[in-house]
């Protein structure tokens, strides 16, 4: 079995690699087929094209993407729209002309809409606006959803979706302004202890809710339904609803999680909230039932993984400066 891995020097595509890795160290007789971003630019169609054609994969799992926070998203839609749309056909229509039988996609819980019943389910897809912070980056991943879902009805291939809630943990970016909220608070919360500041700020009110899940759940969950028989899949699925969502399946505050995050980083002074910057969706949580019925349940409860995040930060934060 030959299984390509699209974005392995990303957050999850690195978790997904070590996965695959530790199969093969375990006897699993798997060749993974892998190519930096230096090698292989994912949004030029001839070079995914040559690539897919001379490799000839199995599989592919498709975890390279342009991401980022409510600010890089506000600050770079072009990049967002653009980059993912042309990721998501080069990568989805190649893999079908070389062969690829089945193909696993991630995307993200922005696709919902912005006023949507919580927990969100997948049947919510496409029944209201989007939320504008980030509606490129979501417009992107539901049309790679789409994609899937066209080529598996025209071309009977066997394409499927992940949507994951808000991950955090080992390899995640720790940019200031332009990460997400989980590692952009630690290593706000980080340098502030080390300062022995008094105060740090958090953006927002604190109040809206968020899930998150970490990585390497992401992981497994991914290779879980990659691997799920086509029929077991099937039965849970829809031709034109395919997608599954991925998340923990409870949530905290902004205020909770700064707390948590505080605590591992031994920041022992006050939270300052600036409503100056924007909240985003009020409450994000995912419904994951279909998953759970399809027999995964996330297995790493929040505070633990934050220690573990915050580990792995500690031994890597060299490399952020
Ligand atoms: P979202 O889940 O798509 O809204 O993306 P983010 O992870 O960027 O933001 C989640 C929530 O955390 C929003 O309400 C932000 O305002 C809040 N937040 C608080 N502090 C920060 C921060 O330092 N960086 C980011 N990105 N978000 C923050």
């Amino acid at each position: 079995m030959k299984i390509y891995v699209a974005g392995h020097r990303g957050m999850v595509g690195g978790a997904i690699l070590r996965r695959l890795e530790a199969r093969q160290q375990a006897g699993e007789a798997l060749e993974i087929v892998t190519r930096s971003s230096s090698e292989l630019d994912l949004t030029d169609q001839a070079a995914v094209r040559d690539f897919l054609q001379a490799e000839r994969p199995d599989q592919v799992v498709l975890a390279a993407a342009r991401v980022g926070g409510i600010l890089a998203n506000n600050t770079y839609p072009a990049n967002f729209i653009y980059e993912n749309l042309m990721i998501e056909c080069n990568v989805i229509h190649q893999a079908f002309q070389a062969g690829v039988r089945k193909l696993l996609q991630l995307g993200s819980s922005c696709i919902y809409p912005r006023a949507v019943p919580q927990p969100m389910r997948e049947d919510a897809l496409l029944t209201g606006t989007l939320e504008p912070t980030n509606e490129p980056y979501a417009i992107a991943k539901i049309a790679g959803i789409k994609l899937c879902e066209s080529y598996n009805r025209q071309h009977g291939t066997d394409y499927r979706s992940v949507m994951p809630t808000n991950l955090y943990g080992p390899g995640d970016n720790f940019h200031p302004e332009n990460s997400h909220v989980m590692p952009a608070l630690m290593r706000r919360f980080h340098e502030a202890a080390q300062r022995g500041d008094k105060e740090v700020v958090v953006w927002g009110s604190g109040t809206p809710m968020r899930e998150f899940l970490h990585v390497d759940d992401m992981a497994e969950a991914s290779l879980y339904v990659l691997d799920l028989d086509a029929e077991t899949y099937q039965r849970e699925t829809q031709p034109m609803l395919s997608h599954i969502n991925v998340g923990s399946g409870t949530d905290v505050t902004i205020r909770r999680l700064a707390e948590l995050v505080a605590e591992a980083t031994g920041f022992q002074g006050e939270l300052v909230f600036d409503a100056s910057k924007p909240d985003g969706t009020m409450r994000k949580l995912m419904d994951v039932s279909r998953l759970e019925r399809l027999g995964w349940k996330a297995s790493i409860p929040l505070d633990e993984g934050i220690r573990d995040t915050y580990a792995w930060f500690l031994e890597h934060q060299d490399s952020f400066r």
